[in-house]
Order: C-alpha cells, then sequence, then structure tokens
C-alpha cells in the first residue's frame, strides 16, 4: 500500500544512512519530514558528513530533534530505523492507528519494480548481487539494495515497472514489516548470530520467518532443504527448495554437476569446478541463485553464463595475497560461528586460522567440528582467550596482540609446510580493534604484505 504523503508529517527516527535515504524519499513526494535522533546534533553531522551522507541529509528534513528531544505535535506518521524499538514510550505515547514503519517498508510501497528480498544468516550480500548480476546478464534492468548498501528508499520510486531489485534484508530489517509483499523470498541459511541483540534464538529467527509470512499467493519462497525451521513455515507463496539432490528440489548437485528441474525435467547445467566461486558455502549459494532463476524464469544459457563468470565481493574467502606457496584468504565478513564452520568444512589444505574480535554472545565449540584442516589457531582481540580456551585441546593456539603479530606469527607456521593457506576467519565482529570488518580486513591485507607476501588484486 503506497502511503499518503503529501502535506503530511513524519517523523524520521534514526538519523544514519537508511533514515536519510527514507527522509529523501518523504520530502520527494511532498511531506513535512521531522528528523529524530538521540545523539546530539554534532555528532549526528560528523556521522554524515563521514558516511557522505551530508548533501542528501541536508536537504531531506525540515527539523532536526536531536540529544533526546522529540517534537511537541505528532506525525501523520513514522519512519523508524532498524536499533530502535517499537516499544519507545514515544511511539507507544502515539495514536494507535499512527502508522509506524521501517525504510524498507516504506521504499517498497513505492517501489513498482519486483523485489526479490534475501535473507539468512551468511551469504546474504554475495547471493544478492549474484542474483543482480545474472537478472541484469538477462538484458533487464536490476539494481542490488537494502543491506549491503544502498537503502531501497534512496531510488525505489525512480524504477521502472519492468526492472528488478536484488534487495538484501537482514533479520533487523524484518522484525518491524507488516506491508511488505516481494515476489520473491529467498532464506538461505539459519544459524545462531547476533544474540547480543535479541533476547533467545527463537526472535532472531522469528524475525526471519516474517519474509515467509510477507509473500502473497503469486508469490514464491525459496529456502534450502537443510533449513527445517524455514521449511517448517507458513506462507500463501509457492515454494521450491534448493540443495539436496531430492524430487521436493528444484537446484542441486547431481554427478558434480548443477542441475535444475524444470517442468519435472532434469537438466545438467553445469560441472561445479566451472562455478565462479569455488568454496562450498558459495556452491550452496549458487544453487539459491539457480532455484531464484528458476522462479524469475530466467534463460537457461544466461543462468549458465552468469554462474560462471559473476565475480564475487571483497572480504569472502577472499585470496589477497601469496608468499612462495603459501596463500592468504581474506574471510574477515566471517562473523560469527557459522561462517567459519562453513568455510572450514571439507578444507583441502593446511590452514593457520586466526580468529577472534569482539563476541555477539555466540557459543564457540562447534568450531571444534572442523578444525581437521587447522593446524594452528593464533587468536586476536576480546574474544580470542574464549575462542582458545575451546580449541586448545585440538589444536595449538597462540594469541597475539595486534592483526601485524598474528600474520607474522602464522607465516611463520605456514612456511614450513609445502603449501598452507593463512587464513583470517574470525566467527567475531571487529569492533573492538578496527571500524567495520573492512577495515579489519584491509588490516589483514597489509599485514601479509608486511610480512613478504604479494598482492593478488584489489583488497578495498
Ligand atoms: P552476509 O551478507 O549474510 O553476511 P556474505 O555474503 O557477506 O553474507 O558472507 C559472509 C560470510 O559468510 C563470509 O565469510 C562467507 O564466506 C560466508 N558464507 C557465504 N555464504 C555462506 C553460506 N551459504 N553458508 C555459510 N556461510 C556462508
Amino acid at each position: 500500500m503506497r502511503h499518503q504523503v503529501k502535506g503530511t508529517t513524519w517523523w524520521v527516527v534514526g538519523l544514519a544512512r537508511s533514515g536519510c535515504a527514507a527522509a529523501a524519499l518523504l520530502q520527494r513526494h511532498g511531506a513535512t519530514v521531522v528528523g529524530i535522533d538521540d545523539n546530539d546534533e554534532k555528532t549526528v553531522r560528523r556521522r554524515w558528513e563521514r558516511e557522505g551522507l551530508s548533501n542528501l541529509a541536508l536537504r531531506a528534513f525540515d527539523t532536526l530533534n536531536t540529544g533526546g528531544s522529540w517534537p511537541e505535535t505528532a506525525p501523520e506518521a513514522v519512519v523508524i530505523s532498524p536499533g530502535v524499538p517499537l516499544t519507545h514510550p514515544r511511539l507507544q505515547a502515539l495514536e494507535k492507528d499512527t502508522p509506524i514503519l521501517g525504510e524498507m517498508e516504506l521504499g517498497a510501497s513505492f517501489c513498482d519494480a519486483d523485489l526479490v528480498a534475501i535473507t539468512g544468516t551468511n551469504g546474504k550480500s554475495t547471493t544478492t548481487e549474484w542474483i543482480a548480476h545474472i537478472i541484469k546478464s538477462s538484458g533487464r534492468r536490476c539494481e542490488a539494495l537494502g543491506n549491503l548498501g544502498t537503502p531501497l528508499s534512496q531510488i525505489a520510486d525512480q524504477l521502472p515497472d519492468d526492472a528488478a531489485v536484488s534487495l538484501e534484508v537482514s533479520s533487523f530489517q524484518l522484525e518491524s514489516v507488516s506491508d511488505f509483499s516481494p515476489k520473491v523470498g529467498l532464506v538461505l541459511n539459519l544459524a545462531p548470530d547476533h544474540l547480543d541483540r535479541y533476547n533467545s534464538l527463537h526472535d532472531y529467527y522469528a524475525a526471519k520467518e516474517n519474509l515467509a509470512h510477507s509473500l502473497s499467493s503469486d508469490g514464491t519462497f525459496i529456502t534450502w532443504t537443510e533449513c527445517p525451521e524455514a521449511r517448517a513455515w507458513s506462507t500463501e507463496a509457492s515454494v521450491l527448495l534448493f540443495g539436496a539432490d531430492d524430487e521436493n528440489s528444484v537446484a542441486f548437485f547431481r554427478d558434480d554437476k548443477l542441475c535444475i528441474r524444470s517442468q519435472g525435467q532434469v537438466l545438467p547445467l553445469l560441472e561445479q569446478k566451472d562455478l565462479a566461486l569455488q568454496s562450498p558455502p558459495n556452491f550452496l549459494n549458487a544453487l539459491a541463485v539457480a532455484a531464484t532463476s528458476v522462479a524469475l524464469n530466467i534463460d537457461h544459457q544466461v543462468l549458465v553464463k552468469g554462474l560462471r563468470d559473476f565475480s564475487g565481493l571483497n572480504h569472502r574467502q577472499q585470496r589477497v595475497a601469496d608468499l612462495n606457496s603459501v596463500r592468504y584468504i581474506n574471510d574477515t565478513k566471517a562473523t560469527n560461528v557459522h561462517a567459519v564452520c562453513a568455510a572450514l568444512n571439507g578444507y583441502d589444505r593446511p590452514v593457520i586460522l586466526i580468529v577472534g574480535g569482539s563476541g555477539k554472545g555466540e557459543s564457540y565449540v562447534p568450531l571444534l567440528e572442523v578444525m581437521d584442516a587447522v593446524i594452528q589457531v593464533v587468536t586476536v582481540g576480546q574474544e580470542g582467550p574464549a575462542i582458545g580456551q575451546v580449541l586448545q585441546s585440538l589444536v595449538p593456539v597462540t594469541n597475539a596482540s595486534s592483526m601485524d603479530e598474528a600474520v607474522k606469527v602464522a607465516t611463520e607456521v605456514a612456511l614450513q609446510q609445502s603449501q598452507a593457506d593463512v587464513m583470517l576467519s574470525p566467527a567475531c565482529a571487529s569492533f573492538d580493534m578496527f571500524d567495520n570488518y573492512a577495515h579489519r580486513g584491509k588490516s589483514f591485507f597489509e599485514a601479509a604484505i608486511n610480512a613478504g607476501a604479494v598482492a593478488r588484486q584489489s583488497h578495498e
């Protein structure tokens, strides 16, 4: 439902990237926009500058209420940023029929293009870009938007109805949706994460579940055969599965070939070794991309080409440098245990694993299951000791006080092997030592170069 905007007053609560994009959209459509943020105005403006938002933000708001002050008069409607609780007393005090929506839902209501919404614990950004790549290769305009960078509302109202949006959706964005109906909803996988934000795993999964409920009968819900929780969710949409080679699945591997099931026929499309991204988690992502392409009726030749020639994203299982037979793998985006397990499960070269950072309330015990290839662990950051404690019964563990030291220690061990990989796959957030995961990845790359390695490709 497109909201009435012209001539009305809206509050936008939370003035970061998505709040600014929502405000600009509202302003384009004739609303008066009041920006609200608990931070003081100086902090808000500094963030705008740092994130290149100043131009957009300075035009988007009619007035600002910062530092904990709220407007006297009530608005017609409110947009909240992920992170602002619906239980906030000022929101609770509004008339019960005042619409309160998230930025993504606002954007969706102004978007005539088809939405393909992608969520899951890991692989969202990669799969979102991969789907966008394939839709674009089919000759259709497609934008990759949402949690991975540009908010939907930044351009939603400027897209033609024959375009598509590959939309990365986080659990935080799904918490408040009531009127959001994408054409396709994809849940890649579910595993513990963000337990610092949610009271329980149940609450985290319940947010994701809203995606299944939001789809209508002409939509398609896609999930992994090995994800029992998502398979049990009720949805009005048609359901497609990817993963295991069984009759319920439309995309799977058979005899090392990626196959799709189309009109009851199994069609082998390409050899697994010819996929663009060669790691077990990305084999699954390729299946998810193929299943989505089936839902969107993408031509099979286009799909095969796109599965082969996608270039992948930096900071995820990215080989950034080499030193003789030592390869440096930057997997800084592995910010939870599940991503590290996916990276190491079945790994076929000896690994020196650099792990640690700031914690999110997860157990590290599952890492014990994937230590087969790991010959040495080097821990860093706040969680380093806790992770070391869990792993030391199986593998030698050293603690390092900086990324430079960690890479140096890891390199010394790696050079004693005939071949080995030094892998940063931290299982933790980065905020104890770095600005963000990309900063941590860059610091890993620079440490590799300091240790004598030669760069292979861009590390930004
Ligand atoms: P997200 O956007 O969900 O964080 P990314 O594509 O940025 O996902 O990848 C984050 C981490 O998860 C990387 O370490 C990546 O190697 C790993 N990963 C990617 N796909 C999967 C998958 N299907 N299952 C488990 N881990 C995955």
